[in-house]
């Protein structure tokens, strides 16, 4: 573990998160359907390359490659027999890419249904796989557990409940994923603005609030989501991790194009909104947080 705590190291200075993970594996020879966790165990040195590009470009904070570890998720694959497994080697490949010096986010993303009563799974379920995939993490030595891409909060909640069974003082990053629904109007999938999800997460017990990803959000758009969110956070560190722009359709793929220095330069904007870590999501690589490393470690080192 880092023994510098996350929480004070972010009340003196901005961090930098990494990039995206997913679209490194592709690149690697990842094959579309294919489970990308299994790579923890069989192709770790691929998944260490990319963390390892992520911290020579100069991220703080690295995530783990662990976003479908539950056992919902893990179910298309067949492999709910091995979350254990495959969580804590995400953690302990990423541990070793951090080195002394970084903070590893144990990384968990939405289950992939809804909680009753929309959908059938209950509370109890949820936090059982949740925990499942918390401690797994945990043991293998991450810094902090980044609850991410979420749309309701009675999820993060659960999951949250699921991070304190496994330990008392984790620090907990939840963060969502929104779409414009109106002028400077930002919701989740499940209808929930970004001034409500920080607000019950910040209540629900999170240390660390914001957004990642989203739906067709523009580079502007990601610098008034970050003006409400740190408006609803008060004094809570806001963390923002936006894709490289707005998706483009191009031969039938999709696609981002913002370059690394449009990306550096937003990060200065969210900065200068009062945003505590920033990173990025679908569509960034190490070359967009390379710049955006620089613009935060400008204000931090
Ligand atoms: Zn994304």
């Amino acid at each position: 573990m880092n023994t510098t705590p996350l929480l004070e190291e972010i009340s003196r200075r901005p961090l930098c998160c990494d990039g995206a993970m997913g679209t490194q594996l592709f690149a690697r020879g990842l094959a579309a359907g294919q489970c990308g966790m299994l790579w923890n165990v069989n192709r770790p040195d691929a998944v260490a390359e990319i963390q390892q590009a992520y911290r020579n470009a100069g991220c703080h904070l690295l995530t783990t490659n662990s976003f479908g570890g539950t056992c919902f998720a893990l179910e298309m694959h067949h492999l709910t027999d091995r979350v254990a497994e495959l969580n804590r080697a995400a953690a302990e490949v990423a541990r070793l890419a951090a080195g002394p010096t970084g903070w590893v986010l144990g990384d968990v993303g939405p289950f992939g249904g809804f909680l009753e009563p929309v959908g059938e799974t209950t509370d109890e379920e949820l936090r059982e796989a949740f925990q499942a995939q918390i401690s797994a993490l945990a043991a293998g030595g991450v810094d902090a557990i980044l609850l991410e891409t979420m749309s309701d909060p009675a999820e993060v909640r659960v999951g949250m409940e699921a991070v304190r069974i496994c330990s008392a003082n984790l620090p907990i990053i939840a963060t969502y994923a929104f779409q414009k629904t109106g002028v400077d109007e930002f919701r989740t999938m499940m209808g929930v603005t970004a001034a409500e999800a920080v607000r019950r997460s910040l209540a629900d017990g999170a240390d660390i609030v914001g957004a990642n990803c989203g739906t067709a959000l523009s580079l502007e758009d990601y610098v008034k989501l970050a003006e409400q969110l740190v408006a609803a956070a008060g004094s809570s560190p806001v963390i923002v991790q936006p894709n490289a722009g707005s998706p483009k359709m191009e031969n039938g793929r999709i696609h981002y194009d913002a370059t690394p220095a449009e990306m550096a330069a937003n990060a200065t904007r969210l900065l200068a909104a009062g945003v505590r870590i920033v990173g990025g999501c679908c569509g960034t690589t190490p070359s967009h947080l390379a710049s955006v490393s620089r613009v935060v470690r400008a204000k931090s080192d």
